[in-house]
């Protein structure tokens, strides 16, 4: 059986389906602060199958160690369970630091206290802020973070590589996902954002359904090819993929040393005009949008070179832009009917 945290959110829900495809058995354990949980019912509908689901707060350390003591088969954890919001969290660092911080060590406590030694974590390209050197590797140094949110990543990376350090049973992989986007084929499970979106793709299909008058685009001033931003965007399934082969890794004890971590990335970078472009032409409808000033806090251009989760894990982005935005597209005209 996987533990998946945070199972019930946006790329937690994408890899529940994904594992059952594989063939695991799985178990949700979710807040569902940020989440519903008639996700569940919808991960059976795509899959035949449901995953066993318990509501909890990994902040609870009694309840966490509790959970192992009822779910002795417990093979492998994927950690999902964090807040996620850049802006919330500047404003609320402790908050931030006390979830996301507080439950991955009450998780890897438990973890050790009940001899399980298979985690994979949800990390991100935040931990490399703005690289001088494009794309990006996994040796790029990280930089420090521009949000309590980003930080709470990179302080995640280092207790693993330093628990994996102190204990030679423990085996974790992180991953550095760039930007997930689109949504299960079905349109039954995807990005639900409270409130208005900070995220582009979800701003942008809200946008063509009408809940937004306009998209904003953040700046036409950079140093990229249009002027808008380069991100490296990539498909959720695809990564919800690199979680399953990350899996498989520990379980196969083929993994080089006690803590790894590969870039998730599609390995191409696209602006936010493209975003657009693409978007546009995938589902025929034109988009209403206009140029203001930039974000604070945004960085220019980034995107991944993924020749070691290639090489190493055998995983690769396999589908395309236009589909991923479609997928987008039909999960928000769906959601929202
Ligand atoms: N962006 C935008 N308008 C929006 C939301 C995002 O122009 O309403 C741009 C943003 O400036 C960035 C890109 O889209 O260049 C991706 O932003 P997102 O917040 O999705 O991801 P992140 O900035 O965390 O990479």
């Amino acid at each position: 059986m996987i533990l998946v945290t945070g199972g019930t959110g946006y790329i937690g829900s994408h890899t529940v389906v994904e594992l059952i495809n594989a063939g695991f058995e799985t178990l949700i354990v979710d807040d569902l602060s940020n989440s519903e949980k008639e996700v569940v019912d919808r991960i059976e509908q795509i899959c035949g199958k449901k995953p066993a689901f318990l509501q909890l707060d990994l902040k609870d350390r009694k309840k966490t160690f509790e959970l192992f003591e009822k779910y002795p088969n417990i093979e492998a954890v994927v950690h999902f369970a964090a807040h996620k919001a850049v802006g919330e969290s500047v404003e609320k660092p402790l908050m931030y630091y006390e979830n996301n911080i507080g439950s991955l060590i009450n998780l890897l406590n438990a973890m050790n206290e009940f001899k399980k030694t298979n985690f994979v974590f949800s990390s991100s390209c935040t931990v490399y802020g703005q690289p001088d050197i494009l794309p990006v590797t996994e040796n790029t140094p990280r930089m420090e973070a521009e949000s309590p949110y980003g930080n709470t990543k990179k302080m995640a990376e280092d207790i693993l590589r330093d628990h994996a350090l102190a204990n030679s049973a423990f085996k974790s992989i992180a991953l550095r996902y760039f930007n997930p986007i689109g949504a299960h084929p079905s349109g039954l499970i995807g990005e639900l954002p409270r409130g208005i979106p900070n995220n582009l793709v979800p701003f942008v299909t809200q946008t063509a359904y009408g809940l937004r008058e306009q998209l904003s685009i953040f700046g036409n001033d950079y140093d990229t090819p249009d002027g808008t931003c380069i991100r490296d965007y990539i498909n959720v399934v695809d990564l919800s993929k690199a979680h399953v082969v990350a899996i498989k890794r520990l379980l196969k004890k083929r993994n080089k040393s006690n803590y790894e971590y590969f870039n998730i990335g599609t390995g191409k970078g696209t602006t936010v005009l493209e975003i657009v472009k693409s978007f546009e032409k995938a589902n025929s409808l034109k988009l209403n949008y206009k140029i203001v000033d930039r974000r604070p806090g945004d960085i220019e251009k980034i995107w991944a070179d993924t020749t070691l989760a290639n090489n190493e894990l055998g995983w690769k982005a396999e589908i395309g832009l236009d589909e991923t935005l479609a997928s987008a597209w039909n999960w928000e005209k769906k959601y929202r009917s």
